[in-house]
């Protein structure tokens, strides 16, 4: 068995999913510490420098350059501990398995070629899949797995080159935490990669612009029977409202490079309505523009209802990282040349969602996304190809080698 599947499925057997009701704390679940110093421990084993576990559940660790290559920038690897609580996450039984072509069926669990034609590529491939009732957590413990192979590999054989390396295994990345207690100065890297994307070939260095909007709607409640020319009601503020936003703006119109606003949850009573939105673009003008609609929409329910029945507030939540990224081209092109050196053809793709790059990218550290080689991740279907975990950890050699 190769290193990396060796300690992949050790790693998801550990359950650390993180949770959105505790995330006024990090970690937000005791049992992410588990894997943090578990891995905090292999790395020193490994005779990384540096190898800390921090109260937040954050591993950092450094290598010193190979031979020659000590004055490179440094360059960072980033995976995250936690698991999703989209799916169960306790419990997980990993197995492998050679996939005959046909559905893809583990327990309950169930993906047919149709729903995902990619699997028409894997049939004869050995699979790693969980039992079927818990998630796989290859998201992202694939990435966790393919970095500390690579530390392991570049431990074994000091000839290969490198520039300096420090890596970080972070928690709650799933609930938005996005390695924000993460120490940029003693982390000490120019630029560094995120090992959390889908299939092998994957890189991505352009996210949404991304901000959460909650509209309040203030009514004003009468008995039904003596309701004329008195009675506001805050629910057909909010239908006036929602009308005057553009409808072909909604997530299920759009992708690609289109943005949305989504309207995501909605509640309350004739007194008060509270709705939830989340606006997403990945170009900044017109991310500007779908919160100026949404300004400009509440400023006419004003107008016309009087000026407390509607209030909007906007929370910036993550920017594009292209802004940071583009300055250090090399970032995009040793990726796509790593990649193909080991035979892979480099898909780039804007992602629909953000990253922990992203937010490290907004501080600094520019950070675009590799692919782990997982597919399905969120879900009891998910699953990674043996041959992907393996090959990951053949890219990433590649990629340092191209920095040194
Ligand atoms: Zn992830």
């Amino acid at each position: 068995m190769s290193d990396v599947l060796e300690r992949f499925l050790r790693y998801v057997r550990i359950d650390t999913t993180s949770r959105e009701e505790r995330s006024d704390r990090v970690p937000s679940t005791e049992e992410q510490v588990e894997l943090a110093r578990l891995l905090g421990e292999e790395l020193r084993a490994l005779g990384a420098r540096d190898v800390l576990v921090d109260d937040h559940a954050y591993v950092t660790a450094h290598l010193p350059a190979s031979p020659g290559a000590e004055a490179r920038p440094g360059l960072g690897l980033i995976a995250h501990l936690d698991t999703t609580e989209d799916a169960p996450g306790h419990g997980v039984d990993p197995r492998v398995i050679t996939y005959e072509g046909g559905d893809l069926e583990t327990g309950a669990a169930r993906i047919t070629p149709q729903q995902l034609p990619a699997l028409n590529d894997l049939v004869g491939h050995e699979l790693v899949v969980s039992a079927g009732d818990t998630l796989l957590g290859a998201d992202d413990k694939a990435g966790i797995a393919e970095i500390m192979a690579l530390v392991a590999r570049l431990a074994a054989h000091p000839e290969l080159p490198h520039p300096p390396i420090a890596v970080c295994f972070a928690p709650d990345e799933e609930i938005g935490h996005g390695a924000g207690l993460l120490d940029l100065e003693q982390f000490g890297c120019a630029y560094a990669y995120t090992v959390d994307g889908g299939p092998i070939g994957e890189l991505e260095w352009e996210c949404f612009n991304a901000a959460a909007v909650t509209m309040r709607f203030q009514g004003h409640t009468t008995h039904p029977g003596d309701a004329k020319n008195v009675m506001v009601n805050a629910v057909h503020l909010f239908e006036e409202y929602q009308a005057m936003l553009p409808a072909a703006e909604r997530p299920e119109h759009t992708e690609g490079y289109e943005g949305f606003i989504h309207t995501a949850s909605v509640s309350g009573t004739c007194e008060h309505v509270t709705a939830r939105y989340i606006v997403r673009d990945h170009d900044a003008k017109k991310f500007a523009r779908k919160l100026e609609v949404m300004r400009a929409a509440t400023s006419m329910i004003c107008l016309k209802h009087g000026a407390h029945a509607a209030e909007i507030e906007v929370e910036e939540q993550y920017r594009n990282m292209a802004d940071a990224v583009r300055p250090f081209p090399e970032l995009v092109d040793h990726a796509r040349a790593a990649y193909r050196d080991c035979g892979y053809e480099p898909r780039v793709l804007p992602v629909r969602g953000g990253t922990d790059g992203a937010q490290l990218s907004l501080r600094g550290l520019p950070c675009p996304n590799l692919s782990t080689g997982g597919f399905c991740c969120h879900s009891v279907n998910e699953f990674v190809p043996v041959s992907s975990l393996e090959g990951m950890v053949d890219v990433l050699q590649a990629l340092v080698a191209r920095f040194a």
